[in-house]
C-alpha cells in the first residue's frame, strides 16, 4: 500500500536510509514484476543511452564534461534491446524513456527506437532530449516509433541560455522543438529548471511561449545531482516559488485528476492582461519539497547497463557483465527484480545523513 505523496507507509524493518536493503525481508518468490519491499511496482524504465552531452548545464554537468565512457563499457544497441525486452516481456515494464547524457548523440538511436517499439507488448516509447539535432531527426524518430518527447529548455534568451548551458545553441533547440511538433510528437513537453537570479524571472515568459505554441511546460525543482555539489536547501527555486512567479500573470487552478504516478502536479493556467487568451496546462515537479517517492514507478538502466532503483541510490546492480557472460533472460530478470526489491523508501534529501550520489545527473540518466 502506498500514500499519494512523501514516503511509503509500509513499516521499515531496516532503519531507513537510501539503499538500506541488507536486512530487508526476503522478496516473495512468486511476486511478478519489479516489486519493492514498500509495495511499489516499477513499470516505467529510463534508459541512459550515453553519458556524453553537447551541453554543459551548470546544475548537471561539470564545465569540462565527464570522462568518456570506454567504448567496451557502454551497452551496444543489441544489449540495450535485449535488456529492454527482458523488462517488457518478463518484468512488466510499460513505458520506456531514452535519456542520457544526450540520447541524440547516439548514431544508432533510430535503430534502437525502432527495435524497442517492435517489442511485445509494445511499450510506450519516449525521449528526453536537449533537442540539438532534433530538427534533422524528428521525422525519422517519429516514424521509428517515438510517441513523445520531452525537451529541456531553461531560457528563451540567448545570453541566459548560454550562461545556463555553457553553449550558444538556443536557436538549434528551438528548431528542434518546432520539428518535433511538426513531426506530430505533440504536445511537446518542455522541461525547465529555474535557477535563482539567473532565469527564475523568466518563468511567466516561458509559460506564455509554451501556451502560445501548444507545448506543455513543466518546471522541475533543482535536485542535488550536479557536479559542483553546491546545492543547498536555500539555493534552489521551489515549487512554491514557481507558483508565486506564475500567478503574477496567470490564474492557476489545480487540475483535479489522479496523478497516476506522474511526477508533475498539473495546473490549468489562464493568462491575464497582456497574456489574456492564453490557456492550457503547466506542471510543477516538486521532487525536493513535495516528494512523490511513495508513488514512484521508475527503474533505471545506466549507459553501462547497471540498474539503479532510485536517482539517489548509492548502490547499482550490473546487468552488462552477466549478460556478456551468457546469462539467460530469466537470470537477468531475477537480478533486476532483486535490485528493485532493495529500492529505498525515498530519496532521503531531508535525512540528516543525506549524501549526494557519486554519479551526476548526466551520468545516471535524467
Ligand atoms: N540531455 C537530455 C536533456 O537535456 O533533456 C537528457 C538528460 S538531462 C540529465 C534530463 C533532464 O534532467 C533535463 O530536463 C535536465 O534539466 C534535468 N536535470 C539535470 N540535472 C538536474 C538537477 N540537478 N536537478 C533537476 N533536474 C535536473
Amino acid at each position: 500500500m502506498t500514500v499519494s505523496l512523501g514516503l511509503p507507509v509500509v513499516p521499515r524493518r531496516d532503519g531507513g536510509g537510501a539503499d538500506a536493503g541488507a536486512s530487508a525481508p526476503p522478496r516473495p518468490s512468486d511476486a511478478p514484476g519489479l516489486l519493492d519491499r514498500f509495495g511499489r511496482t516499477a513499470t516505467d524504465l529510463r534508459v541512459s543511452l550515453t553519458e556524453s552531452c553537447n551541453l554543459r548545464c551548470t546544475y548537471c554537468m561539470p564545465a569540462e564534461g565527464l570522462p568518456a565512457l570506454p567504448r567496451d563499457q557502454a551497452l551496444t544497441a543489441d544489449e540495450i534491446v535485449r535488456l529492454v525486452d527482458v523488462g517488457v516481456r518478463l518484468l512488466g515494464v510499460r513505458q520506456v524513456r531514452f535519456t542520457g547524457g544526450e540520447p541524440l548523440l547516439r548514431r544508432d538511436l533510430v535503430e534502437i527506437v525502432g527495435r524497442v517499439a517492435a517489442l511485445e507488448p509494445r511499450p510506450e516509447v519516449s525521449l528526453t532530449t536537449n533537442a540539438i539535432g532534433l530538427a534533422e531527426r524528428a521525422g525519422s524518430l517519429a516514424a521509428a516509433g517515438v510517441d513523445r518527447v520531452n525537451v529541456s529548455l531553461d531560457s528563451l534568451h540567448a545570453a541566459t541560455f548560454t550562461r545556463v548551458t555553457r553553449r550558444p545553441f538556443l536557436e538549434r533547440v528551438l528548431a528542434g522543438v518546432d520539428a518535433a511538433a511538426a513531426a506530430g510528437l505533440t504536445p511537446v513537453k518542455v522541461n525547465a529548471v529555474l535557477l535563482p537570479g539567473v532565469n527564475d524571472h523568466e518563468a511567466p515568459d516561458l509559460l506564455a511561449w509554451a501556451l502560445r505554441n501548444g507545448h506543455e511546460l513543466r518546471f522541475i525543482e533543482q535536485m542535488p545531482l550536479g557536479a559542483d555539489r553546491d546545492w543547498t536547501r536555500e539555493s534552489f527555486v521551489t515549487a512554491a516559488d514557481v507558483r508565486r512567479l506564475l500567478v503574477e500573470r496567470f490564474d492557476l487552478r489545480p487540475v483535479d485528476e489522479p496523478r497516476d504516478g506522474a511526477p508533475a502536479e498539473l495546473f490549468a493556467a489562464t493568462g491575464r492582461g497582456p497574456d489574456a487568451g492564453l490557456d492550457g496546462r503547466v506542471g510543477i515537479i516538486a521532487s525536493v519539497t513535495e516528494p512523490f517517492c511513495a508513488d514512484c514507478r521508475r527503474t533505471r538502466l545506466t549507459a553501462e547497463g547497471s540498474v539503479r532503483s532510485c536517482l539517489f541510490s548509492h548502490a547499482e546492480t550490473g546487468l552488462r557483465d552477466p549478460l556478456r557472460a551468457g546469462a539467460g533472460d530469466d537470470e537477468l530478470a531475477d537480478l533486476w527484480r532483486a535490485a528493485m526489491w532493495a529500492k529505498p523508501a525515498g530519496h532521503g534529501i531531508d535525512d540528516p545523513g543525506f549524501a549526494q550520489p557519486t554519479r551526476t545527473m548526466s551520468a545516471i540518466g535524467g
